[in-house]
């Protein structure tokens, strides 16, 4: 149960994979990445350990410089590629640690609307949350807040959207996550391991805050949207 995301200008896949190494203290069963590549998202997920998503890294490379990744301690749904995160539906990919708590009540209510379901886990009805939002709001920061204003539970979230490819978001409720700042790259992760090799500029997220990250500069707002004043910690150099 970790989370990164990654903005900027380099090609992220191996940044994302070495940033998820350094969460792997946190336990995980599976785990995955994707990166947006050509306005399209790209998605790789297995079962097991992180050798096993470099290995498929290293025979189907993916480039972009806007991903997210995931390392999963399954809660519901057993561990198998079809549950492990990223979750993408349509222009949505997303990355979740936490639980929700009303999944199965929105996930009915999805399903009547046609959305077809994938996987067994709890996560995956944010995806389609956002994704059913994106199309009657057209913009992404609204349709996030739409989508999260009807969940229940604990959750940090990472999405990206192909529509609007300058912004990777991040939602903090009851689960944790990291803004790290760097020059022309911004980051996210659920601890501080995962940043260290590349900023010691760190944003703490507090429950009920959205951080919207561009390359070269990140909003805080709070669940009403209203943007929100941070606080940046320099964190110590360590040898
Ligand atoms: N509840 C989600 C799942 O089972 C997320 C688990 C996690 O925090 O890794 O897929």
């Amino acid at each position: 149960c970790g989370i990164v995301g990654y903005i900027g200008q380099r090609n992220c896949s191996t940044l994302l994979l070495n940033a998820l190494r350094g969460l792997e203290y946190r336990g995980y069963d599976s785990a995955g990445i994707a990166i947006i590549q050509n306005g399209q998202i790209f998605c790789h997920r297995v079962q097991g350990k992180l050798v096993v998503l470099e290995e498929l890294l290293k025979r189907e490379p993916l480039t972009g410089s806007i991903g997210i990744g995931h390392t999963r301690w399954a809660t519901h749904g057993i561990p198998s590629e079809a549950n492990a995160h990223p979750h993408v539906v349509d222009n949505i990919a997303l990355v979740h640690n936490g639980i929700i708590e009303n999944y199965s009540l929105l996930k009915n209510k999805l399903q009547k609307k046609g959305a077809k379901f994938l996987s067994q886990t709890d996560t995956e009805v944010i995806a389609h949350l956002v994704a059913f939002s994106l199309k009657e709001t057209n913009d992404f920061v609204k349709a996030v807040y739409k989508a999260i204003s009807q969940l229940k539970g604990s959750f940090a979230l990472a999405m990206l959207c192909t529509k609007e490819p300058d912004k990777l978001i991040g939602v903090r409720c009851e689960s944790p996550l990291i803004v790290g700042l760097a020059e022309n790259e911004n980051v996210l992760a659920s601890d501080v391991p995962a940043i260290l090799p590349y900023t010691k500029k760190v944003i703490f997220l507090n429950d009920g805050e959205i951080a919207i990250l561009y390359k070269d500069k990140v909003e805080i707002r709070d669940f009403q949207g209203n943007q929100l004043p941070f606080h940046i910690k320099e964190l110590p150099w360590s040898p």
